[in-house]
C-alpha cells in the first residue's frame, strides 16, 4: 500500500482528529511517482513514522488525502456496511425514526459522503474522488440495512469538479417516482428528489421549525427565503393568523403553495416569487408591520475571502427584517454558512439591531438538528445558526 509521510510541522488539526490532509502538509509519498491512482487507499504516517491513519488519496485535489480511519482496518465493502450501521444506530438512539441525515460526512467519519434518508428513500452525494469510487459498496450497504424503495444520487454539485469528477444525477436503484411526500412534526411535505435544492429537502432545520410554535400564535407572519415553505407552513399549523412567504424562485413558490394545500393551510399561507432584498427594503419604506419575521437565506459565501461581504448581507437583511417587526414581536433568523461562526453571527445581529434602533432579547439559539452532529474539533460541522429574538423599540 502506498505510504504518505507528513511534514514535521503539521497542523494540530490532524493530530486532533481532523480527517483532511492538504497537499502542502505532505513530506513524501512512497513509492513516489506519477502513477498514484486517484481514489487509492493509502496509509498515512507522521514524520517520525508513527501511524496516523488510512484514507483515500487524490493527487488532483488540494485535499490530497481524506482519512477514513485511525485504525489499521481493511477498507472494503464490510467497512462501509459497518459505518452505515453505526450511523443509523446513532440516529435511532437519539430518536430518529423516519427522516434524517444518515451520513453527515466528516462527522460520521465518512468524509465527502452525504446520505439523507427520507423514510424509505435515500439520496446520496459523493463529493470526493475516493468516496465516489465506493458508491457501489455504499448502495449495497443501504440495500442490506434498509431494503429501500429507492436510492438516488444528487451529484450535480460543482464542488465535485475540484476533484476531477463530473456533475451527475440519477437512479442508483430501480427507477422510482422521485416526487415523494415526507412527514415532519405532524405535517406533510412534497420532496422533489430529482430537481429540488441540494438533496431535495433541508432536514437540518427540523427541530428549529418546532421552536417557533409559541411565538406565532395569532400572529401575522412574514417569511423570506421560504423554499418549499416549511417554516411558513409550520407557522400556520401552530396558529398564525396570516403567513406570507417570499422566495426568488418561481419553482419554490409553486412547491410551497402545493405544500400549504397538502396540509389544508392554503387559506392562511400565501407565497410570492420576489427578491427578498428588494421587497423588504420597499416594505420598510411603506411602513408595513408584522408580529413575526422569519429569515432563512442561502449561504452568502462559500469562500473565506468573501466573509465580509456575507456579513454585510446578513446584517442588511436582518436590519430590514427587524424594522418590519411590531414592538414586542419576534425575529426568527438563520445562517447556514460554516464560515460565519456562531459568535460572529450573533455580533452581526447585534449590529443590525443597533442600526435599526431596536432592543433584542434572546429566546432561542440553536444549531442544526442532531442528526447532523457537531464534532468538537471539526469546526466545519458546526454550521447552522438559528436564532429567535424578541424585538423592542429603543
Ligand atoms: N427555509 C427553507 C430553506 C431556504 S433555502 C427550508 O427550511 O427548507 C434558501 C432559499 O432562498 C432558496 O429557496 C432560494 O431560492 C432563496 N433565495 C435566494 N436568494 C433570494 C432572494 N434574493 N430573495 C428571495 N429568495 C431568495
Amino acid at each position: 500500500m502506498t505510504k504518505v509521510f507528513l511534514r514535521k510541522k503539521i497542523a494540530q488539526r490532524i493530530a486532533n482528529g481532523h480527517p483532511w490532509i492538504f497537499a502542502n502538509e505532505v513530506d513524501r509519498i512512497v513509492p513516489a511517482g506519477p502513477d498514484i491512482t486517484p481514489g487509492d487507499i493509502v496509509d498515512v504516517f507522521y514524520h517520525d513514522e508513527k501511524y496516523c491513519g488510512r484514507g483515500y488519496i487524490n493527487p488532483k485535489s488540494q485535499i490530497i488525502v481524506r482519512l477514513l480511519t485511525r485504525k489499521k482496518e481493511d477498507i472494503n465493502e464490510g467497512f462501509f456496511l459497518k459505518r452505515i450501521q453505526e450511523a443509523w444506530g446513532y440516529r435511532q438512539h437519539i430518536g430518529y425514526t423516519e427522516n434524517c441525515r444518515l451520513i453527515f460526512g466528516e462527522a460520521d467519519e465518512m468524509p465527502a459522503l452525504v446520505i439523507d434518508k427520507f423514510n424509505d428513500y435515500f439520496v446520496l452525494q459523493t463529493l470526493a474522488y475516493g468516496m465516489d469510487a465506493w458508491k457501489p459498496a455504499i448502495v449495497k450497504a443501504l440495500q442490506q440495512v434498509f431494503k429501500p424503495k429507492g436510492i438516488y444520487e444528487r451529484n450535480d454539485v460543482p464542488v465535485r469538479e475540484l476533484e476531477g469528477l463530473a456533475q451527475h444525477k440519477g437512479f442508483l436503484s430501480e427507477p422510482f417516482d422521485t416526487s415523494i411526500i415526507i412527514s415532519e412534526n405532524g405535517l406533510k411535505f412534497h420532496v422533489d428528489i430529482e430537481n429540488g435544492q441540494k438533496t431535495g429537502y433541508f432536514l437540518d432545520q427540523q427541530d428549529n421549525r418546532r421552536a417557533i410554535q409559541h411565538i406565532v400564535k395569532g400572529a401575522d407572519v412574514l417569511g423570506a427565503f421560504t423554499y418549499t415553505g416549511t417554516f411558513e407552513i409550520h407557522a400556520a399549523h401552530y396558529g398564525a393568523k396570516s403567513v406570507l412567504g417570499l422566495d426568488i424562485s418561481e419553482n419554490a413558490v409553486a412547491q410551497a403553495t402545493r405544500n400549504a394545500e397538502l396540509n389544508g393551510l392554503g387559506h392562511i399561507c400565501k407565497f410570492e416569487a420576489v427578491n427578498a432584498f428588494d421587497v423588504l427594503k420597499t416594505w420598510v419604506k411603506d411602513g408595513r408591520q408584522y408580529d413575526v419575521v422569519m429569515l432563512d437565506p442561502p449561504a452568502f459565501t462559500k469562500s473565506r475571502e468573501n466573509i465580509q461581504k456575507a456579513i454585510t448581507g446578513y446584517k442588511e437583511i436582518n436590519l430590514r427584517g427587524m424594522k418590519l417587526i411590531k414592538n414586542g414581536g419576534f425575529l426568527v433568523t438563520s445562517s447556514c454558512t460554516n464560515l460565519v461562526q456562531p459568535e460572529l453571527f450573533l455580533q452581526t445581529i447585534e449590529m443590525a439591531a443597533k442600526d435599526a434602533r431596536k432592543k433584542i432579547r434572546q429566546v432561542v439559539f440553536n444549531a442544526q438538528a442532531s442528526d447532523h452532529p457537531i464534532v468538537w474539533g471539526l469546526e466545519n460541522t458546526n454550521y447552522l445558526k438559528f436564532l429567535i429574538v424578541e424585538v423592542r423599540d429603543k
